[in-house]
């Protein structure tokens, strides 16, 4: 009898010992999990990245051909400066190394596509976005056009009034706060060509004309071109001069044989 209930003490202080062990390891887990979820929250960045390389692709091809001709050092209180941009560190250290090989700058880490590049860039180097208020270019895609920049360059056919003048003004504000009109002459032709460039397009009435000055990448496939094509001509150009020249001094030569066998042949 005594060991009987001695035993079921046994049993019964392990059951309760294992339950404890039990709980506190769930109750670890889901400590864990909650900790997880939090840090997945902490870097969770409400800026899109696909919209705001969007934004810089047009400051880069439609505008920045422009200052750069005009020397122009834009402040970094313009919202176009790229510090002002959180994933520009990040795009930066994107090395495209074959057409589906994509590489970490941080960490040399190879990918078969951007996206998964992207991705990693969320993962694992979250800490290096440079997160504060106003700093997500993708808020300037009003502005900016992006939607033609991303939706291979068509053009919606519907036009909302309100939303033209909201992003119509963005564009407005972005041109005086970067290219301020009382910073001499090269910040008000800029003015001038930003709200030609990018606001004018802005507008329900008539054809919207995006972009009329162009870009940097017709320039520089033409400018392509023409180099490649001087290149090509160079050598071609001293391949002529040296055929014509070994050309004539064959020509002498056999003159001069001519002229030998003529002397020969003369006096006999
Ligand atoms: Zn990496």
């Amino acid at each position: 009898m005594g060991k009987a209930t001695r035993i079921t003490q046994i049993l019964f202080l392990i059951s309760l010992l294992s339950k404890q062990i039990l709980s506190q390891d769930v109750g670890e887990h889901v400590a864990a999990r909650t900790v997880k979820q939090e840090e997945g929250h902490a870097h969770k960045v409400h800026c899109s990245r696909e919209r705001s390389r969007a934004a810089w692709q047009a400051i880069e091809e439609y505008l920045m051909p422009f200052v750069e001709r005009e020397q122009y050092q834009i402040s970094s209180k313009c919202r176009l400066h790229p510090s002002n941009d959180l994933f520009r560190d990040q795009e930066e250290h994107k090395i495209h190394v074959d057409i589906n090989e994509w590489k970490c700058g941080y960490c040399k880490k190879h990918f078969r596509a951007e996206k998964y590049l992207d991705q990693h860039f969320d993962n694992r180097h979250y800490n290096l976005l440079n997160i504060s208020d106003g700093k997500c270019l993708a808020d300037l895609c009003g502005a900016l056009h992006c939607d033609f920049m991303m939706d291979s360059k068509s053009t919606k056919t519907k036009c909302n009034p309100a939303a033209v003048a909201k992003n119509r003004h963005l564009c407005e504000s972005l041109a005086d706060s970067c290219f301020p009109l009382n910073q001499g002459p090269s910040a008000s032709r800029l003015h001038e060509l930003f709200l030609h460039q990018f606001c004018d397009a802005h507008t329900c009435s008539g054809k919207r004309n995006l972009f009329p000055k162009g870009g940097k990448k017709t320039t520089s496939v033409f400018y392509l071109a023409i180099s490649i094509l001087t290149m090509m001509m160079i050598p071609l150009f001293y391949l002529i001069v040296y055929l014509h020249q070994s050309e004539m001094r064959k020509g002498t030569q056999e003159l001069r044989r001519i002229s030998k066998v003529g002397k020969k042949t003369k006096p006999s």
